[in-house]
């Protein structure tokens, strides 16, 4: 339900919590993340999603939800958006939502927004580019596909003005402005600005149990088993591993002439001048 032209510009940002490591462990046996143990935080390009969504409420007032799909810890990271500034955090925990691949992902994200648009009006969903675990970026485009409504990707700068949408793209050599009517879904990977930080008050306020944190299972969304998690996932991982680098040594024979005629040849055959 889009909001009216009086109305605030009402935006949920998805925010993912993911290992705070570059080395991902993986269970041999199933191929999916270990997350338990591996200490956890924000995804980097959700922290920019936030801070447009911050700077449009900073702007024209905007009333921003943050939700987030994961294991109940990742409460944590709803906290530190409220903690930045956003209004409202909804967390969607249910065991049926694990080992989720991203059609089942933004399949349960589709849901929730869907429930969002139930108790209000919702004009922009913003994402970020990609997962620093995962790493897909499919699952911006996937909701807009679920919602229906246009996508905007690879942003760096935002304005609404009205029911309209100013976003410029940036892309390898160039940066594209695209207009699009709202309700739209966008992701992000930059701000003008760098993201805010948590203010130690608001993260006081948002550790309370009073704060606006909910937590939504299966049946708050109306999501049925066979639609989340593993079980309407269509992507399966069946083998997961380091990729191996291959060094190989190659002995010239013959005088230094020789050598570098030799050295040249193998370049060349190489297609590497
Ligand atoms: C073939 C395949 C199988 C997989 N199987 C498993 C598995 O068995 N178990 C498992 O744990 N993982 C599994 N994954 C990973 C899982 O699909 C992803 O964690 C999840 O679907 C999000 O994809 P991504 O991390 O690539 O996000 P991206 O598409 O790179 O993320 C883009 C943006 O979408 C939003 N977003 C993404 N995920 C969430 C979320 N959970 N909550 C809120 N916002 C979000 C964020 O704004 C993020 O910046 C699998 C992935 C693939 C490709």
């Amino acid at each position: 339900m889009p909001g009216q032209p009086d109305s605030p510009l009402c935006v949920a940002v998805l925010v993912k919590q993911v290992p705070d490591s570059a080395e991902i462990k993986m269970d041999p046996r199933t191929g999916t993340l270990i997350r338990e143990g591996v200490p956890a935080v924000m995804n980097p390009d959700d922290r920019l999603g936030l801070e447009t969504a911050l700077a449009l409420k900073d702007s024209l007032g905007a009333l921003v939800t943050a939700l987030s799909m994961g294991p109940i810890q990742a409460v944590d990271v709803l906290s530190e958006a409220l903690a930045m500034g956003a209004d409202r955090g909804v967390l969607l925990s249910d065991r049926n939502f694990a080992g989720a691949d991203t059609w089942a992902t933004s399949f349960t994200l589709g849901r929730a927004l869907e429930r969002l648009m139930s108790q209000g009006p919702l004009d922009l969903v913003i994402c970020g580019r990609q997962a620093s675990d995962g790493d897909t970026a499919q699952i911006g485009p996937q909701v807009a596909e679920h919602l229906g409504w246009p996508q905007v990707t690879y942003v760096e700068r935002l304005e609404v003005e009205g029911r309209e949408l100013r976003a410029w793209r940036r892309l390898p050599g160039l940066v594209q402005k695209v207009l699009c009517p709202l309700p739209a879904v966008v992701t992000v990977l930059a701000t003008p600005q760098a993201p805010r930080w948590p203010l130690v008050d608001r993260l006081l306020w948002a550790c309370r149990e009073a704060a606006p944190l909910e937590v939504w299972d299966a049946a708050d969304i109306e999501a049925p088993a066979a639609r989340t998690g593993l079980k309407g996932s269509l992507t399966r991982v069946v083998k997961t591993f380091s990729p191996k680098g291959q060094r190989v040594t190659q002995w010239l024979e013959g005088t230094a002439a020789e050598q570098s005629q030799a050295l040249l040849a193998e370049l060349r055959g190489h297609k590497l001048i």
